[in-house]
């Protein structure tokens, strides 16, 4: 398996290292062969080749199996003239990469405020409120006059089922049930029309139960009853948002793994951000990584039939769980170790 992997801004190329130390050990331990090519994106690959993200690094992306992508520090990036661009909204457009599906669970050995539970947010990854991917060409926000600022939506029945269908797909995997979240009491129309295609979907999965939740009304009921979910499917932003919550109500950011998917695309990348406060100090939790680097080897996996992928990634989720239990984390979960000794104690797990 050929893996590209752009360590990113801020806690990325700490998280990244560790990640990379528990793909070696997988690899040699499933004779997984992966090959792994670094390059450089954000402020590294500004301060080397102009660019956050050079054009041929969209191209080695599009011919690796896969792709492992940090943080990178996107509200620094303002000016598109100047090579600023967002790293992670160009390789989502350029790869179609349309299913952001971010799991969130609770673990043995780490105290809770929710109780324990375990569901997955399938986000639509391509259209919906972010303006700067929701366009074939140009940007969908505009500045009026210097007062008044545009933004568009954009919300097609395409996109929607196609999400969907990755939704109902994983849930006839779980405990068969999907919750659409919406905003369709205002948004009549755009939210209307992905609750239409999501139930339009769920005609093909007579077994998947299916229910929708307000997304401002989401947010009590995630908080006081999160059991209550297994798979819930919504447009890109309320996904980027519900999600945040859902991996800090499980423990911490820091276990904020997601996979970016499409239909020839795999790009495994923590659904947080760059975290400057904490950067550069052994403290980041690499584990929302490492877990997102084991989605990615199961969808390779399940793309490719090879069963050792799959294998693999349930040993780096096995290896995790032990992990903290055993209280070998970072202190966000409980831990008293540091980014790159948690991810030598999951790796050191694999080749017991
Ligand atoms: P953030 O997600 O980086 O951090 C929010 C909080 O969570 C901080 O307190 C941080 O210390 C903590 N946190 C995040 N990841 C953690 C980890 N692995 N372990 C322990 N704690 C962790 O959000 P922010 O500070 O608002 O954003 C920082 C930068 O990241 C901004 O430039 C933003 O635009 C960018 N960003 C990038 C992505 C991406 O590349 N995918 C996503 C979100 C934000």
């Amino acid at each position: 398996m050929n893996l590209l992997v752009l360590a990113g801004d801020g806690i990325g190329p700490e998280i990244t290292a560790a990640t990379l130390a528990v793909l070696r050990a997988a690899s040699e331990r499933f004779a997984l062969g992966l090959r792994i090519e670094e390059a450089s994106v954000g402020h590294a690959g500004l301060r080397e080749r102009g660019s956050t993200i050079h054009a041929d690094i969209v191209e080695k992306a599009r011919k690796a199996d896969g792709i492992v992508l940090g943080p990178t520090a996107t509200f620094e990036f303002k000016d598109p003239g100047r090579g600023e661009i967002n790293p992670s909204m160009t390789l989502r457009k350029s790869l179609d990469l349309f299913a952001n599906i971010r799991p969130a669970r609770t673990y043995a050995g780490f105290p809770l405020r929710s109780g324990e539970f375990d569901l997955v947010v399938a986000r639509e990854n391509t259209e919906g409120f972010y303006a700067d991917r929701n366009m074939e060409a140009g940007n969908g926000e505009m500045l009026v006059t210097k007062d008044v600022a545009i933004s568009l939506r954009r919300i097609t029945r395409v996109c929607s089922e196609r999400i969907a269908r990755a939704a109902f797909d994983l849930a006839m995997t779980r405990r068969k049930h999907v919750t659409i979240v919406h905003k369709a009491n205002v948004l009549k129309v755009t939210d209307g029309l992905f609750i239409d295609a999501c139930r339009d979907v769920a005609k093909e999965f007579p077994s998947v139960v299916v229910d929708d939740v307000i997304v401002d009304a989401m947010m009590a009921h995630v908080v006081r009853n999160p059991q209550r979910f297994d798979v819930i499917v919504t447009t890109n932003m309320y996904g980027d948002i519900l999600s945040d919550l859902t991996a800090e109500l499980s423990g911490s950011l820091g276990l904020a793994a997601s996979l970016n998917a499409g239909a020839r695309h795999g790009m495994a990348q923590a659904a947080h951000g760059s975290a400057p406060d904490i950067a550069g100090r052994n403290l980041a939790n690499p584990l929302s990584l490492i877990l997102s680097a084991a989605m990615l080897l199961a969808w390779y996996g399940r793309r490719s039939k090879t069963n050792r992928f799959e294998a693999a990634a349930a040993a780096i989720d096995k290896a995790v769980e032990e992990a903290i239990a055993a209280k070998e984390s970072t202190v966000d979960i409980g831990g008293r170790l540091g980014t790159r000794e948690t991810g030598e104690a999951v790796a050191a797990r694999l080749v017991r």
